[in-house]
This record gives C-alpha cells, structure tokens and sequence, in this order.
C-alpha cells in the first residue's frame, strides 16, 4: 500500500522560488570580478534568473544540454545555476585552474553548447577558442560595452547583461523528472582524463537538506554564510543551494581570495559561517596573526578539501572561531563526513575533544560508508582497521558521464562507490582518512600515514606547509621524505624537525631527510600535487638512518 503523501518533484527552482517568496529582502552580496561590491537580494535574483532562462531558450538551449561556466563567486553565477537547471538544461561548471588541454578535453566531452565566461578568462578564452567546437559560443558575463577585447573568430553574442535586459520575467519554472540530470562538475584527477559528476535535481536538494543541517555545516536564516571555495568546485560545496533554501544570506568573494581581502569582505558583511580548504584558511590565519585583527562576527569556518591539521584549529580557536572539519568528493556533491561532537564528548578535555575533531568525521544521513580490506571484505568498526572507504547514497554517484570504463573501475556490484581513500571508522562512527590509495607510503611492510606526519610537521612554528611522500628504498621499498615550506622569516632545519616528530612518532615512521622548498605545487582545486613532489624527488639520496 502506498501512503497518500502528493509526490512533488525535488526541483532546483523550488529553492530559489522559496527563498524568493519566504526571504525575499535577503542579500547576496558579491565582490565583483570588475572590483566593487554589488548586492541585490533573493527577490530580484530570481527574477533576473527567469529572464536568463527565457534567453536560453531562446538561444535554443533544450532539456539535456550543457552550458559551460568559466566564473568566479559572483552574483552571476549564481544566476547561472538556476537559469541553466531551472529549464531542464546542464550547468557545467568548469575549473579554470586547470591545465588547458584537460578544459579543453572537459569542454568537448561535456559538448557545451555555451559557455559564459568571466571577462577575467579572456586570455584563457583566447588560447581555447582555435580548438573549440565551433557550435560552442561565448557570453562575457559582463554589462554592454565592457566585453573584453580579444581577436576572437568565434560567432559573438550579446553579453550576459544584455541578454537579461532583452527579456521580461514573465516565466513559469517548468516542472519535469527530478531525476533529471541538473549539473556537471569534472573531477581534476591526477591520472587518466578528467571524469564528469553528474548530478540530478534530486540529489541536489537532498544534499542541500543534508548539509544545512546543525551537525553537517549548520545554515540557518540567521547567518552570513560566504563560500571561498569556487563555484567550480563541486558548486562551491552546494552552499548556493543551501543558503537559500535555508533563507541565509549569502557573500560571494569574487576572485579575491587573499588574507586581507578576504577579512574586508567578512567584516563589512557581518560573515558568520565561511567554508574553503585548509589552505586557504592557513593563509587567512597568518593574516589574523601578523596584524593582530579581530573577527567580529566570524564565528564558524567549515574546512575540507585535504585533512586539517589540528593545530590550524587550535590556532582559530584562539581567534575566537571554531573549525569543523568535513570531508568529501565531487562524486559525493560533496559532502560524506564531519567531525562534529557528540553529547558524550563535550564534557571531555581539550586535548581529547581535539583527537575527535582531528578526525574527518561521521555520516549525514544519507551517506553510507564501510572500509574493506584488499579482499573486499568489510573490517570492523574499530578506529584500527584500515582499508579502502567505499560509500553509497542517494547523492553519490552510481557511474560517470559517458565514461563506462571508468564507472566499471568505480563501483563494485552493490552500487558502493570506491573512494580510493584509506581510512579507519572508529565505534562511534568517526571516519579517519590515513592516506588516498596512490599516495600511502608502505615501509618494510607497514603503513606510514602521511597526513598523521604532515599535520604534525605544520605545527613546527617554522613552518608554513608540508607534504610527505615516499621515496623507492632498496631494502624498505618505501621510506617516507618530508617536505616543508618556510613562515615568513623562518629557516626550517632538518634535525629540529625530526626532534619535533620523535615527540609523537616511533623512530621507524620519521621522515628521512627533510626537503624545503620556497613552495609546494598545488592541484586546481587546492591540494598539494603529490604525483609532481613523487617525480621531483624519486630519486632523491636518502640518508642512512
Ligand atoms: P575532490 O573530489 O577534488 O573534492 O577530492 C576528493 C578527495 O579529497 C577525497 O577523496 C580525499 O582524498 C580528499 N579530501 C577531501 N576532504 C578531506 C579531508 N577533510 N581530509 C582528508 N582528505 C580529504
């Protein structure tokens, strides 16, 4: 017997239609690509997205097409999300840190039919456009008459100010299968060729509902919530869904991710909640740090992307700001885990609460997750056992756009996806990553986590960054090589570091040799690029030790 509850679809454009009805007067506020804060509220935004999507379809954009997007965080793109989604069609969101052939790979696999682009990426626009399809057009997100000047040969349309202005609001969101598909984010392997995330109008909003909630990322009406992270990273972590089906308002940094600017922007609108990776969050610490600043409204930050080191949270809790540590993947829409306490933690001591946090967390409802051993068989829930995580859900992916050799790789026969990351589950439910697959440093038989031993590195007050990989031994097979970049005046030194690794290491898991560099590659989406590090130093001379 089915119950007698009516079966609306979960649609993208019931979120913006919500917020436009039920929190109309609520900002979005964005540093603009061009410089100055613009800011209108979920009212007009709404509107100004009917008239995008009546210019699509008159563009001949259709159910199941995909429009690119190469943008910032800015109140554009975030119109772009639901114009594109709204009528049926596929917003692809597309990361202009990578390299060009893999945009130029993503573009054509995607077969965007359009692609709006920030006036920022016309030198990038430039080097793409001999090798674009040639049914693929450009539209500057930008007003009339300041379209950058390029020697393009491609056919010209109005730009995305333009095209608003030529159409009325009168429109309907269409209504259709919200399992159609609403979005596409590649992922920036480091292996192979990218692979499309696609996801669908219901994995969406049940994701958007999962994260909002207190011990997921906590948004509610009354805060401020600004993503760091790009647009075209997993949709900024869906916060532009999130907030506006939970009424918050919502503070778009635009491309100026710096320290200072980025403090300017949370002060003047009274950010309460921020999300990035930890990166980002390092570099906004030494901000707060070197100039003594004050964040007064700034309470919550929501860090993943890479593991967080504990003492970057221990560092904001001095500033008055608490990090919570989640943890997820573009196949996941992002978010799997975070480390939010429970009610048996809160009366334990700093240093144990902290062993908690430091973990990447437990579940949304929603997200399923087991550690299986290399025979596929499921290890306990002991906090000791490691094998490789495989999660399932109804907003993780079941296989990858047009791409049936990579989806076989991905999923097993149950519909677990394999997360290629090494982790532990502790009773409680409390996830550890330990290592990603490729990058776990394996000595004389036994496993070397490298994030334990680089969230211990980051601690040293000499040092800014840092990334252990394996180096090839002849008789270890593996022996794991530290490396660092320098704080600001600082000279980092091997054997002090060592001394500071022994306090929490047996001597059998320190690094070697320790390596500075001025730098540390970086992949698009912000993590340290391991496979570049691997190459530099594979055959680097390891001391005898
Ligand atoms: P991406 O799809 O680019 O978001 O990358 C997903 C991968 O990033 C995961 O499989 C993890 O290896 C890594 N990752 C994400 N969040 C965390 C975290 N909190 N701690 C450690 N690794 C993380």
């Amino acid at each position: 017997m089915h119950g007698l509850m009516s079966e609306r679809p979960l649609l993208i454009s019931a979120i913006i239609k919500h917020a436009a009805v039920y929190h109309r007067d609520t900002e979005i506020v964005s540093r603009t690509v061009e410089g100055g804060i613009h800011r209108y509220t979920y009212g007009v935004a709404e509107r100004r997205a009917k008239r995008l999507a009546r210019a699509l379809l008159k563009l001949g954009i259709r159910p199941g097409d995909r429009v690119g997007t190469l943008a910032w965080n800015t109140f554009r793109h975030f119109e772009l999300y639901y114009a594109i989604s709204g009528i049926g069609a596929v917003c692809h969101t597309i990361n202009p840190r990578l390299f060009n052939e893999q945009i130029l790979y993503i573009v054509n696999h995607a077969e965007d039919r359009l692609l709006f682009v920030d006036t920022t990426f016309a030198p990038l626009i430039e080097r793409l456009a001999p090798h674009l399809s040639p049914e693929c057009r450009i539209i500057w997100m930008t007003e009339e008459g300041a379209e950058p000047a390029t020697g393009l040969s491609l056919p010209g349309l109005p730009c995305h100010e333009a095209l608003i202005r030529a159409e009325d609001e009168d429109f309907e969101w269409p209504g259709f299968d919200e399992r159609t598909a609403s979005s596409l984010c590649y992922t920036s392997g480091t292996t192979g060729n990218p692979k499309g995330v696609l996801y669908s109008h219901r994995s969406t909003v049940l994701h958007a509902l999962g994260i909002s909630l207190p011990d997921a990322i906590s948004i509610s009406a009354s805060d401020a919530v600004c993503p760091v992270v790009p647009m075209f990273h997993v949709n900024a972590w869906a916060i532009p869904y999130a907030a506006p089906m939970q009424g918050a308002k919502l503070v778009l940094p635009g491309p100026r991710l710096d320290g200072q600017s980025l403090y300017r922007l949370f002060e003047a609108e009274q950010v309460t909640l921020a999300l990035g990776v930890p990166t980002v969050w390092l570099s906004f610490e030494a901000h707060l740090s070197a100039t003594g600043a004050r964040c007064s409204t700034l309470h919550r930050i929501l860090s993943g992307g890479s593991a967080v080191p504990p003492s970057m949270v221990e560092a904001f809790a001095g500033h008055g700001i608490d990090v919570r540590q989640g943890w997820g993947m573009t196949e996941m829409s992002p978010l799997g885990t975070t480390a939010a306490l429970k009610a048996k933690h809160l009366g334990l001591d700093r240093d144990a609460q902290m062993k908690v946090k430091a973990k990447q967390g437990r579940p949304v409802f929603g997200v399923e997750m087991k550690v299986v051993d290399d025979a596929g068989q499921p290890q306990p829930y002991d906090g000791a056992s490691m094998g490789e995580l495989l999660v399932r859900g109804p907003w993780i992916v079941n296989g990858y756009f047009e791409d049936a050799e990579a989806s076989a790789a991905a999923m097993d026969e149950d519909g677990w996806f394999r997360t290629g990351d090494v982790a532990t589950i502790d009773p409680d439910g409390y996830m550890q990553i330990m290592d990603r697959r490729k990058d776990v440093i394996k000595s004389g038989g036994e496993w070397i986590s490298s994030i334990d031993l680089e969230n211990a590195a980051i601690a040293h007050p000499d040092v800014a960054e840092a990334a252990v990989i394996a180096v090839p031994h002849p008789r270890w097979a593996e022996r794991p090589l530290l490396i660092v970049t320098p704080r600001a005046d600082c000279r980092p030194q091997c054997d002090d570091l060592l001394k500071f690794l022994a306090e929490h290491f047996p001597r059998w898991m320190l690094p070697d040799d320790v390596v500075v560099l001025d730098q540390l590659p970086h992949t698009a989406t912000g993590k340290v690029m391991k496979i570049r590090l691997r190459e530099m130093f594979r055959s680097h001379p390891l001391p005898e030790r």
